[in-house]
């Protein structure tokens, strides 16, 4: 191999390693350069008076540090499902105390995954092919959704750990391939947890009530904002219990578990959104949860309730 090209290689590989082994050990708990997951970078050291801002493909990324006194910015950032595997940048500017600027591009890899297909019947085929009527509704809806999306707030500390929303049986994961009644659909953009109808949701970490909302596949929705850009949504609500605009504390009670809009049973579908696009939720819980809803996935695959 020629020498030049493998120093960058070994530079690359040195970048993958270093941004998985801080996620793991301070800011999060796993960390996947794939499609669908979460890649933390940490930043350079430079005096400056504020965060530096990143950008990675165009969007604007998370850039926080694991306390106040940290002398490191990590950048952390939510990578589409729809990215296709390879080298990007994440190109950084920090302002310095003297008031120049300092510009830096940190390449990372993204590889492959391959996410399960999953084929689901739901019985309201109105649900699978909406009427001509119901796409005005989708329409309407995708904008206003769209809209509490594309918030933005600018908080130094970000909660990067999430709780488990709800107590009860991880019954779909997020990325897989759908088909609804043999019909390709977009791959599943959350987590499902079923639970019976009622049960308590609790916010997963500290945030904000962006917006409350009936809608026609996510049935009644809550979005939460989390800060710089990380968004968690709760779908398929019963009884909503907060108000647009009303700060949450971390494990508040935010509504119930149903089963409104598209499902096929009560559960609760949980979608975490980072710089704009949805990203695994699992990756911000803890590794037990994960080992043991796993567990339970394979053993009662039969009676899973999920859109
Ligand atoms: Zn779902």
């Amino acid at each position: 191999m020629h020498t030049l090209t493998k120093l960058i290689s070994g530079l690359l590989f040195a970048s993958t390693l270093l941004s998985h082994s801080v996620l793991q050990a301070a800011v999060m708990h796993q960390v996947n350069a794939v499609p669908g997951g979460v890649v933390v970078i940490r930043l350079d050291k430079v005096k400056t008076r504020q965060a530096p801002t990143a950008r990675f493909i165009k969007r604007k990324i998370m850039v926080t540090r694991k306390s106040a006194t940290d002398p490191y910015w990590y950048a952390v950032i939510g990578v589409p499902l729809s990215v296709k595997p390879g080298q990007y940048k994440l190109l950084v500017t920090a302002r310095t105390r003297s008031g120049s600027y300092i510009k830096k591009a940190y390449p990372f890899k993204i590889s492959y995954k391959k996410y399960r297909a999953q084929y689901i019947k739901i019985k309201n085929k109105r649900k699978v092919n909406p009427y001509k009527r119901d796409l005005t509704r989708i329409f309407a809806e995708y904008k206003v959704i769209k809209k509490a999306y594309s918030q933005w707030t600018p908080k130094s500390k970000v909660p990067l750990k999430f709780d488990p929303p709800v107590r009860g049986r991880f019954s779909g994961s997020y990325g897989s391939r759908r088909f609804f009644n043999k019909k390709p659909r977009k791959p599943h953009s959350g987590m499902d947890i079923a639970a019976p109808k009622g049960r308590p949701v609790r916010a997963p970490a500290k945030g904000r009530v962006i917006t409350i909302g009936h809608y026609f596949f996510n049935g009644k929705t809550i979005f939460l904002d989390h800060g710089q850009g990380l968004i968690t949504l709760y779908s398929h609500i019963n009884k909503i219990k907060v108000k647009p605009g009303q700060h949450i504390a971390r494990g508040q009670i935010i509504g119930t578990v149903g089963k409104t809009g598209r499902a096929t049973g009560p559960h609760l579908h949980w979608t975490v959104r980072l710089n704009g696009t949805s990203v695994d939720p699992a990756l911000f819980m803890h590794r037990r949860y994960n080992r043991q809803s796993s567990t339970r996935k394979r053993r009662r695959r039969r009676k899973s309730n999920r859109h």
